[in-house]
């Protein structure tokens, strides 16, 4: 154990949209489908008609800011045990882990002594489809990560700098025991910034050229990386160092 946390976010820093997929299909992508299977499934076999099912989802959006996939299923009458497996076969056509090396890379960083831990704008149930579209099933999901930082944990949002004070918070730890890795230069580089999180790990898709444009200006503890091997061979680096 080197004591070190890794925060991990979930869209765009372990699954991307397939190859085939149109990027322009928008980030709340999967929401929308997972929404869209509920009303499906709860008007055909829940027997609901589907403008009540709508109205429903409508209804709990209004009642509740940090809500988690499995009320929506209560409200309409579905089980998780039926409605998982099918969200995950729908997933996995639009999906797929952003490194095929993926699960196996985040074993390595846990073999050498990281503690892993997931941060994302999802809620519990939505992180854990992700990962599953990933590659990574339940079980294996707890065997790897420690918590799991969700908005619904949480109750906030990413892109908001309580979100990050609440983590450091609710872990106990000073902020040079963080490192995050994600994609979103706001999300996951500029915000935990604020409250103290040096070491921040940006796995972009940017050109070269944007990468070094957006580093001219930013602090020095910023690592850009552009595949999770990379990753994993600079986090190997840091731990042997320290
Ligand atoms: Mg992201």
């Amino acid at each position: 154990m080197n004591d070190l946390i890794l925060l991990i976010d979930v869209d765009g820093t372990v699954i991307v949209p397939r190859d085939e997929v149109q990027d322009d299909q928008g980030p709340q992508f999967l929401e929308h489908r997972l929404l869209a299977l509920m009303c499906e499934l709860a008007s055909g076999d829940a027997g609901m008609n589907r403008q009540e099912a709508e109205q429903r989802i409508r209804q709990h959006f209004s009642e509740k800011t940090w809500w988690e996939w499995e009320e929506f299923l209560d409200v309409l009458g579905l089980s998780p045990a039926t409605f998982w497996p099918i969200a995950d076969a729908d997933g996995l056509q639009y999906v797929q882990p952003r490194d095929q090396a993926l699960a196996s890379c985040l074993q390595q960083l846990k073999d050498v002594g990281y503690r892993l831990m997931v941060t994302s704008n999802n809620p519990v149930c939505g992180i854990r489809h992700k990962l599953r579209l990933a590659g990574i099933d339940d079980s294996r999901q707890d065997d790897l990560f420690e918590q799991i930082l969700a908005t619904s944990v949480i109750e906030a949002m990413k892109w908001d700098e309580i979100y990050w004070q609440r983590v450091v918070k609710r872990l106990n730890v000073h902020p040079s025991q963080l490192i995050v890795i994600g994609d979103t230069w706001h999300d996951d580089v500029v915000m935990p910034g604020q409250v103290g999180i040096e070491r921040r790990l940006w796995l972009h898709n940017e050109s070269t050229d944007q990468v070094a444009q957006q580093l001219a200006n930013a602090d020095t503890t910023i690592t850009p990386a552009t595949s999770w091997p990379e990753v994993v061979a600079m986090l190997c680096r840091l731990g042997s160092s320290l």
